[in-house]
């Protein structure tokens, strides 16, 4: 299969390919077409060409777009899951799980209406609020979840009446790609546009006077770096950045009972997840019981090719991360206890067996940084004041859970943890029509649900003296 950008409505080459491959094997899964600056400037041209003519259109027929781009993903689900598998490493009922996101995406915000307020309507004034597109939006995208992320920006922001031109991460852009092509002939040519890169086109499309908005899912380096770019023309921004979730389990846990939630939610797509669980917090009294079981539970799990249906966890999704992660399993063999995991299997492929830390605490890099990668901290704490506290000494806030037999007791903790989702006796159960919020350096604004839906409107009061 060949793969092509999307550029006012075409499906085009690119300036040149470049090979995508799969980190379960080393192997190329296919050439990927690479956009240059031309090729950028014309997708922006043609969005912003095509914006006006789009928030024209009633919001019923851009919602049927939308609905009719779900139903084209339902009909492709396996091919779609098995492109994920591929190229991010995600074992394949995961990639279903994510094809199905994208279904419930576009159904969810093809229901969403925008109507206009009236906030006062006498013999004198009218006064309504409307909410109206921002223009064209520029989406900048990770490797990790890269169908999720992509269209919980395309689908509010068309929805609103913006255009829209999607970057995925040059380490997967096949999935996007292949999204495209079946989107090219739903929307009218330049409403939606893809173009891939080698890491030197964001900076390009952020700085791009014809974007209004921005929405960024990614580091939280490259995050800052958007917003002193944006700052420039002033544009809107929504970043959605790097994360270090605490999960505190109070003393009353049933740990069997809960292992395999916490080993999900702590190593989800081999822990590759913004919001998985990356510090675990656990009560000095019962400290070696519960690393006994979490590590007894995880060693049953396989590691492997995420096509494999007896694998639970794939690869890390590309060379650099793998290094990267590597680094922290060296600090983790250095100063702590690794009770579970910690191998990187010979032969091909991009592996570390899903590993838990034990006798690190706050101020090692393993806890303090995200390591986006397989390897867990199990820290322990004598009081739950100070474990809260500890909790929230993190410059980071995106999500964080708290454990107990007792609901309302984890919901009291909960209410005192610095981040945009806490989850109690859960971690990590996402949903399209739920926001998902950011505080501290994890991010700004808000993605997902109806929240994230307003994101892409701007507010306008239209004010008549009557
Ligand atoms: P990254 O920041 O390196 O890259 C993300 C995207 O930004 C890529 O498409 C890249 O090409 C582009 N980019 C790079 N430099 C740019 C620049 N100067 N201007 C504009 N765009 C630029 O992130 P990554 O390594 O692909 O992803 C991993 C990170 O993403 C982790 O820190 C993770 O926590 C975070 N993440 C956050 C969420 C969330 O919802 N908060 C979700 C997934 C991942």
């Amino acid at each position: 299969m060949s793969y092509k950008l999307l550029i006012d409505g075409k499906l085009v080459d690119g300036k040149c390919q470049v090979d995508v491959i799969n980190p379960a094997d080393e192997s190329v899964i296919s050439a990927s077409p690479v956009a240059d600056a031309t090729q950028l400037e014309k997708a922006v041209a043609a969005a912003a060409q095509a914006q006006l003519g789009w928030a024209a259109t009633p919001l019923a027929e851009r919602a049927a777009c939308l609905r009719a781009l779900g139903e084209r993903v339902a009909a492709r689900e396996a091919d779609i899951a098995r492109l994920i598998t591929l190229e991010v490493g995600r074992p394949l009922p995961l990639a279903h799980f994510e094809a199905q996101l994208v279904q419930k995406s576009c159904a969810y915000y093809s229901e969403q209406r925008l109507d206009n307020e009236v906030l006062l309507d006498d013999e004198a004034m009218r006064v309504e609020v409307q909410r109206v597109p921002l223009g064209v939006v520029a989406a900048i995208l990770p490797w990790n979840a890269p169908l999720y992320l992509a269209i919980n920006k395309l689908a509010p922001a068309v929805l609103a009446g913006n255009s829209i031109v999607l970057k995925p991460a040059p380490t997967t852009p096949l999935s996007t790609l292949l999204l495209g092509e079946l989107m090219a002939d739903i929307f009218p040519s330049g409403v939606v546009n893809i173009i891939t890169d080698q890491n030197d086109l964001g900076a390009a499309l952020v700085a791009h006077p014809k974007v209004a908005k921005v929405a960024f899912t990614g580091s939280t380096v490259t995050g800052r770096k958007i917003l002193s770019a944006a700052a420039e023309q002033l544009k809107k921004v929504s970043l959605e950045l790097s994360g270090n979730d605490a999960a505190i389990l109070l003393p009353d846990v049933d740990i069997a009972a809960i292992a395999p939630d916490l080993i999900f939610g702590a190593f989800f797509n081999s822990a590759q997840i913004c919001a998985v669980i990356k510090r675990l917090y656990v009560p000095e009294s019962r400290y070696d019981e519960i690393c006994e079981v979490l590590a007894a539970g995880l060693s049953q799990a396989k590691t492997g090719n995420g096509l494999d249906p007896d694998v639970q966890f794939g690869p890390i999704q590309n060379a650099a991360q793998f290094d990267k992660v590597k680094g922290f399993l060296e600090e983790a063999r250095r100063s702590g206890t690794i009770i579970c995991g910690g191998e990187v299997p010979d032969g091909k492929g991009y592996f570390i067996t899903p590993t838990l830390v034990r006798d690190v605490s706050d101020g090692h890099p393993l806890v303090d940084e995200e390591p986006f990668g397989p390897i867990l901290p199990i820290i322990k704490y004598s009081d739950v004041d100070d474990a809260v506290r500890r909790a929230n000494a993190s410059p980071y806030g995106l999500g964080a859970s708290v454990w107990s037999a007792d609901s309302s007791a984890a919901q009291r903790i909960a209410a005192r943890l610095e981040a945009g989702t806490v989850w109690v006796n859960q971690h990590c159960a996402i949903d399209p029509s739920v926001p998902f919020p950011t505080t501290k350096c994890s991010g700004l604004g808000v993605e997902a649900g109806r929240e994230g839906l307003l994101e892409f409107c701007n507010l306008k009061v239209l004010n008549i003296k009557k």
